[in-house]
């Protein structure tokens, strides 16, 4: 083969291809598909990376514009057949170059990190004789030396530090022959926590057996319901224990956010320094560290967020996908991928299993069981607990019974009551999403677009209620539609104001808040957990930071303050997020041996997202949901396509936006695809820059993509709106 097929890691789509390079002849014998290398690239020649993709004997390039490549980065092969195919499969499913996805499965190549080891030339014959002619002429070199027996290695750091000399001695002893020097690599990022001991495995529950078992003999992919308590994590190390058992490797997605010592630990002291994890807050050189000992099968477990997916295990045989339900699994930057889409797609490549596991599983992914696509087992008891008892406060009463505190008065007597008896509160506030919607406070009615089903959003300068999806505006009411009165108006309060009345009702409670003001510092988010758990503190308040995978022992009251505030983002999904953020905050409550109780404070106590939560009675919500779906054609019953115009300019925004629909219209002859928009996006102006959106619906994601993407190639040529960026996202996690 004379040529090398080489991708370029050049971040532009005209150059996202192939480019035949020649083989200079010392790298003939070396050179392998998916090994990384070093071209010639563009006019200046500039020393770039890429990735060898195939070979040819041929080139259509004329013989002298063809550039020899200059030298392989790492003599083994980065990109496996699958890992490539991997990437084809990326760009071609989230609309990304091939470059973008390579980003993802292989880490920028960083330098590699060396020390050196200093053991005795036992090659040497003269050996014994010459350190006995050093020992007499040097003393340096002689206290050198009485460190060393035959077989001993010592890093030069140590010998250096041990004895405070620089390196001259040690020198002289090399180039004396009597010693040498070895260069090892280290890898930066691996785990150095505690080495816990080697935890006892429990007695498996029946339910742990059972799953167990279904999982294992399945051959779908596993979505694992189990209740908040329920033992989860044990069975993830069991199943983990008989893949290693078999020689092969397991990767364990976590949302970031639940990524504590705790979890790491238990882990750790299960499979020992065979486990690796990843992290946001890693360097560029840890992570391509760690993921060079993946690689070279050093390790057999990774553990980490959505990223940890791409990690080069090539003989998977298990992906576990913790608090499935959680949306920062899917990418919100180009490539939009989604772990979970990703992860089914290596477990068909590796024929590896897949578990998805939550307490509140997304209503896609249930879906999937109901089809039969996945299969499903379940866990409904704690591991010898009971779930805690939830109760519904009605704000409507409070307010008629002349209480205008955040409070219910049953919350706030229980507070009293865990603050007498010494046990720890969880105030929840939920902000996630939060945009100003308008409710009754008499009746909880809230004002909602009819053509939507989706909350108006309330515009303070215009006085104006609009829907951000269809983009309808109404005058504010001055009266409440259904029951007449005054009290409508738009709901606000924040974690600050809930600490300002927590002091002012409970003087003496020791109170912590954690929120993004709270957490800015390096470790404040650590700190602050720290500071609870050691009972420093009798009330913690936060937001949806503190609502999954805590364990704190001493924890029996959880308060919901505002279930309204999620109720009622206008985003399709707060059904959805509103039953999962209970259920999780919940299970916060009476983990050791005392019960714990709930209390969800709300307008709205009949809405069947709250009364199921309450009931833990997942199936009935889910039907409930999946009704609403399938009516107002929401995912999985269609997939909803963003397309952002942004521009410094409003005018010019909004005719862009209407330009686009034009065009999204011309197009759409069959009428197969359903438009909603223009409407300000739910953000409508950021750093001045104005928002609009559209949003277009098709069940069918192929055609949808296809469409979208050439329609918005349209509008990309047109002259007038070089100043307006448009981007687009399929799915989103979050409303646009
Ligand atoms: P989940 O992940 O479902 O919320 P965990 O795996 O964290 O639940 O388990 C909850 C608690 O029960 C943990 O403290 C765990 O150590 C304990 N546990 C799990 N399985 C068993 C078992 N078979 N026997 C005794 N304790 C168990
Ligand atoms: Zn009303
Ligand atoms: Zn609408």
């Amino acid at each position: 083969m004379k040529y090398a097929l080489i991708q370029v890691s050049v971040p532009h789509r005209n150059v996202d291809r192939a480019f035949h390079y020649i083989i200079p002849p010392e790298l003939k014998d070396k050179l392998t598909v998916g090994m990384r290398v070093y071209v010639p690239f563009g006019s200046g020649n500039r020393r770039t990376e890429g990735y060898v993709l195939g070979f040819s004997d041929t080139s259509e390039v004329e013989q002298d514009k063809l550039k020899p490549i200059l030298d392989i980065h790492e003599e083994y092969r980065i990109l496996s057949d699958k890992r490539i195919a991997l990437a084809a499969w990326m760009s071609e499913k989230y609309y990304s170059t091939f470059n973008e996805c390579l980003y993802c499965i292989a880490p920028k190549a960083a330098n590699q990190k060396m020390f050196s080891c200093v053991s005795l030339n036992t090659d040497n014959p003269r050996l014994e004789e010459l350190i006995a002619s050093a020992k007499k002429r040097s003393i340096k070199q002689r206290s050198v030396l009485e460190l060393f027996t035959s077989d001993r290695e010592i890093p030069l750091g140590h010998i250096k530090s041990i004895l405070d000399i620089d390196n001259a001695p040690i020198n002289a002893l090399v180039k004396k022959g009597i010693l040498k020097i070895t260069q090892y690599r280290t890898y930066r990022g691996s785990y150095n926590g505690p080495a816990a001991p080697a935890n006892s495995k429990p007695k498996l529950t029946e339910e742990q057996e059972r799953v167990i078992e279904l999982i294992q003999s399945e051959k779908r992919p596993v979505l694992l319901h189990g209740v908040t308590g329920s033992g989860k994590t044990e069975v993830y190390l069991r199943l983990i224990e008989n893949v290693i058992k078999q020689g092969k490797q397991a990767i364990v997605l976590v949302p970031e956010i639940s990524l504590t010592p705790q979890t790491v630990e238990r882990f750790v002291s299960r499979f020992g320094e065979r486990v690796s994890l990843t992290h946001s807050k890693m360097t560029e050189g840890e992570r391509y560290d760690q993921w060079t000992r993946a690689a070279k099968g050093e390790i057999d477990i990774m553990i980490g967020p959505r990223s940890a997916v791409f990690t080069p295990f090539e003989n998977i045989g298990i992906i576990i996908i913790d608090e499935e339900h959680e949306s920062s699994y899917k990418a919100d930057h180009s490539p939009r991928y989604d772990a979970r889409e990703v992860a089914l797609k290596l477990s068909q490549m590796y024929g590896a299993k897949l578990v998805l596991g939550s307490a509140t599983p997304s209503v896609i992914s249930y879906y999937k069981t109901v089809t039969g696509e996945y299969a499903l087992a379940e866990m409904k008891n704690r591991v010898n607990k009971s779930m805690p008892r939830i109760d519904i406060c009605d704000m409507r009463l409070e307010l008629a019974n002349r209480n205008y505190s955040v409070f219910s008065r049953a919350l706030k007597a229980a507070i009293a009551d865990n603050l007498k008896n010494g046990k720890q509160t969880i105030l929840f506030l939920n902000r996630r999403g939060f945009s100003t919607f308008v409710s009754c406070r008499k009746c909880g009615y809230v004002m909602t677009c009819d053509r939507c089903n989706v909350n108006y959003t309330y515009h303070r300068h215009t006085n104006n209620l609009v829907c951000h999806y269809c983009g309808k505006s109404i005058a504010l009411p001055d009266k409440c539609p259904q029951c007449g009165s005054p009290f409508i108006k738009y709901f606000g309060t924040g974690t600050e104001k809930i600490e300002q009345e927590v002091i002012k009702l409970f003087p003496s409670a020791r109170v912590l808040r954690m929120d993004t003001d709270t957490t800015k510092r390096k470790n404040s988010h650590a700190n602050i957990l720290e500071t609870f758990r050691s009972g420093k503190a009798d009330i913690l308040i936060g937001t949806q930071m503190i609502a999954k995978g805590l364990d704190f022992p001493n924890v029996t009251l959880v308060g919901v303050i505002a279930a309204d505030l999620s109720l009622n983002m206008n985003d399709y999904r707060s059904g959805e997020i509103t039953y999962n953020l209970i259920t999780q905050v919940s299970g916060r409550a009476g983990r050791a041996e005392d019960d714990g109780r709930v209390f969800i404070q709300t307008y709205n106590p009949t809405h069947y997202s709250i009364v199921c939560a309450k009931n833990n009675d997942y199936l009935s919500y889910f039907k409930e949901e999946i009704s609403f779906r399938r009516i107002m054609k929401y995912p999985p019953f269609s997939n909803v396509f963003y397309i952002l115009l942004t521009s410094d300019n409003e005018e010019k925004t909004i005719n862009a936006a209407n330009t686009m629909a034009a065009i999204l219209n011309k197009f759409n002859r069959s009428k197969s695809f359903e438009r909603l928009g223009p409407a300000p996006a739910v953000i409508s102006k950021i750093n001045n820059k104005y928002r609009y959106r559209i949003i277009i619906k098709c069940e069918d994601e192929e055609r949808l993509k296809a469409y979208v993407l050439y329609c918005v190639n349209a509008f990309s040529s047109l002259k007038d709106f070089k100043k307006v960026s448009v981007s687009i996202a399929l799915n989103p996690n979050y409303s646009i």
